[in-house]
């Protein structure tokens, strides 16, 4: 047994935050109310945003997203192949179809010139029934927005960012959240900041907002906690076919507190990948991250990428032999592509999107969290080290 344990993730979760959820226990309000409502306005106050939505997780959030700006059956939504399952599940909601198109190798992000090309190679009846593309912000490192915005928009396209990876992230100078159509956020457990499980949408647009809102509580026409306080009524009514998606004031009152920390999380984040940086860059066997000019990157992930042709051992190997040193690493992502659903139901073979599909091969994603001490990053690299160093080739 290894001396070590270095988890994946840990949240990390402070005595602000356990004071506000007592304060909410103790209120007699623990469903939506005026946490989750100071959890919106600040969020939208950080964002930079006209309007932040608060809902059960960023899975909603992308549906909610996608049916406000029309997907209906039979369309089509262009996103990555490179993401976890949520982003392109939420298109099947609709019963419409997710087209992947193929990534950058370096930031993993969608590549805006295949993302041209798709759309121009389409037949006029295909083309006409994309609705929407979902950038996805690879590892927390924003896509390149302007060529993809610029697409969009000449094919009269949506945009809707799946940034489950990015608090706070900024592209040439506009922070994540103030550039696309609608933009979704994630406070799952591991995500840069945390909820337990919870999303957000954000978006300028007031007729995206209003409906959304809408469609995350039942369809009602009015916020059912403003009913029932005093200057509510018993009166309301049922507008659309909505969803159950709003977020309770238990995790409002998480996300709060967690929110006033997200610089300082960003910081400690920038700090613990420069670290990995340092004590990685120059091995003939790795490569590090790829980071674009005129990014802030979210850092939610560290992901290095092994030179295969130079190593004995394959990715499993080297992760399984990091965790018998009690280090646990993880892959981000398995490209959606090569799951059975998608292969069963599209036909897809993994050469169909060839750059996430050599790339997967080499990605881990190693142990990285705000509460990581030095000494935690130092075991992690020479870790690393030490396994590629005994199966160097030659
Ligand atoms: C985590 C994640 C989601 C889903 O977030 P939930 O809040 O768990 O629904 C969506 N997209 C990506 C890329 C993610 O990593």
């Amino acid at each position: 047994m290894p001396d070590r344990f270095i988890p994946f993730s840990l949240p990390l979760i402070g005595d602000e935050e356990i004071a506000e959820v007592v304060d909410t226990l103790k209120s007699g309000w623990l469903t939506t109310g005026p946490k989750t409502k100071q959890f919106e306005a600040d969020f939208a106050e950080y964002v930079g945003c006209r309007h932040a939505i608060a809902v059960n997780s960023c899975t909603s959030a992308l549906h909610l997203a996608l049916d406000a700006v029309g997907v209906g059956r039979d369309d089509m939504v262009i996103t990555t192949p490179m993401t976890f399952a949520a982003t392109a599940e939420v298109v099947r909601y609709f019963g419409a179809r997710p087209i992947f198109v193929d990534i950058d190798e370096g930031t993993m992000n969608i590549s805006p010139a295949l993302l041209e090309e798709t759309l121009a190679g389409m037949k006029d009846e295909d083309r006409k029934r994309v609705k929407a593309i979902v950038p996805v912000h690879m590892a927390g490192q924003p896509c390149d927005m302007d060529p993809i915005m610029d697409t969009a928009r000449r094919y009269g396209v949506k945009v809707v960012e799946d940034a489950a990876h990015t608090l706070p992230a900024r592209y040439k100078g506009r922070t994540v959240g103030t550039i696309a159509d609608i933009t979704a956020f994630s406070f799952y457990a591991t995500k840069c900041i945390t909820t337990g499980e919870g999303g957000m949408v954000a978006t300028d647009d007031d007729g995206y907002a209003e409906k959304m809102r809408i469609m995350s509580l039942h369809g009602i026409s009015k916020d059912a906690w403003k009913r029932y306080t005093k200057e509510g009524s018993w009166y309301y009514e049922v507008i659309r076919p909505g969803y159950k998606y709003n977020m309770p004031d238990i995790a409002g009152a998480i996300g709060l507190q967690q929110l006033k920390k997200a610089d300082a999380f960003h910081g400690m984040r920038t700090r613990h990948a420069g670290m990995y940086n340092e004590a990685l860059g120059g091995h003939p066997a790795v490569e590090l991250p790829v980071v674009s000019q005129d990014v802030v990157h979210s850092w939610h992930l560290y992901i290095m990428k092994l030179r295969l042709d130079r190593l004995n051992i394959d990715r499993a190997a080297f992760i399984e032999e990091l965790r018998e040193m009690g280090v646990f690493a993880s892959v981000h992502f398995i490209p959606l592509h090569i799951h059975p659903y998608y292969r069963e139901t599209y036909g897809y073979k993994p050469q169909d999107y060839p750059v996430a599909a050599a790339v997967y091969e080499r990605i881990v994603s190693l142990p990285f969290y705000p509460r990581m001490s030095d000494d935690d990053l130092q075991y992690v690299t020479d870790c690393v080290r030490g396994i590629l160093d005994r199966n160097l080739k030659g």
